[in-house]
Parts: structure tokens; C-alpha cells; sequence
């Protein structure tokens, strides 16, 4: 049986060159989504992937990435959006880091790519009527 997760990898500083994405393609034969990928000024990195494979595939990889040196984060749940109660004022636009949301330039009205969406929570925080919320 195939198993999907989103995953959230925490390198430390000087770690950030590891062929994680590599090694989880070709030894643990992973299909590997990168969702987002970044590298702070102290060379600390993020990486949110996509991972799906056979379920045993995918629980020997977490094995193995247990063994590294980096944080391992599992992200569950989802962001929910109240499109009633969304003012389309774009303010959650600028601080989605994974471009999930974004304002339509024709109408200018919100459009969310759930598929893209990481779990940050930094919408809920930005939006000024609480339209960006997760569900407990
Ligand atoms: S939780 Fe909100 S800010 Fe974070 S990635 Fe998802 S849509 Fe973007
Ligand atoms: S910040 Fe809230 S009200 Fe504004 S566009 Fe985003 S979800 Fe809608």
C-alpha cells in the first residue's frame, strides 16, 4: 500500500549540502516533491518535501532520517480557509512562504493552492478577520 506524507527537514549549519532528496529517491525508491527550500544567512536550511512510496519504503527512509543529524517534522492536518469570510486584502499573500497563496491578477481575488500549503501557520497569524484557521 502506497503512503503519502509532507515533511518539514531542519539541517543544522554545514549540513546543508547532504543529498537527502538524493538518497531517498534512489535507496529507499521515493517519489520526492520539494515544496520548499531555503538557506538563512548562518547556513541553518529548511526543506519541505512531498514524500510517497510503498508505506514500508516510506518508514524505513524515516529510520534513516532519524539517524541523521537533522530535525525531522512530520506535518499533519491542514490549513482550513473561510472563503466567506475572506476579504481578498492579500495580507496572508506576503507571508506564505510557499507561494500557496496568492491573488488572482485578473479579479484579484485569493486563490489558495492547498497542495503547495506546509503547515507554517503564518496565515492564520497575518489574516486580519481570522479567515485562514486550523482545525483543531
Ligand atoms: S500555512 Fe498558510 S502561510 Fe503557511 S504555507 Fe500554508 S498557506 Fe502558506
Ligand atoms: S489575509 Fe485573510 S482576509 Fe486577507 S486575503 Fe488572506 S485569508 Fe483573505
Amino acid at each position: 500500500m502506497n503512503k503519502k506524507i509532507k515533511v518539514l527537514f531542519t539541517f543544522p549549519p554545514g549540513m546543508v549540502g547532504k543529498p537527502i532528496t538524493y538518497c531517498l529517491v534512489k535507496d529507499y525508491d521515493l517519489w520526492v516533491n520539494i515544496l520548499h527550500a531555503e538557506i538563512a544567512p548562518d547556513k541553518a536550511g529548511k526543506l519541505v518535501l512531498d514524500i510517497e512510496g510503498r508505506e514500508e519504503d516510506v518508514e524505513r527512509a524515516l529510520d534513516f532520517l532519524a539517524c541523521e543529524e537533522l530535525q525531522v517534522q512530520i506535518l499533519n492536518g491542514s490549513i482550513s480557509w473561510d472563503e466567506d469570510r475572506c476579504l481578498h486584502c492579500g495580507a496572508c499573500t506576503s507571508v506564505c512562504p510557499a507561494h500557496a497563496l496568492t491573488l488572482d491578477p485578473v479579479d484579484w481575488s485569493l486563490k489558495f493552492d492547498r497542495e503547495k500549503c506546509y503547515v507554517c501557520k503564518l496565515c492564520t497569524l497575518a489574516c486580519p478577520v481570522k479567515a485562514m484557521s486550523m482545525p483543531i
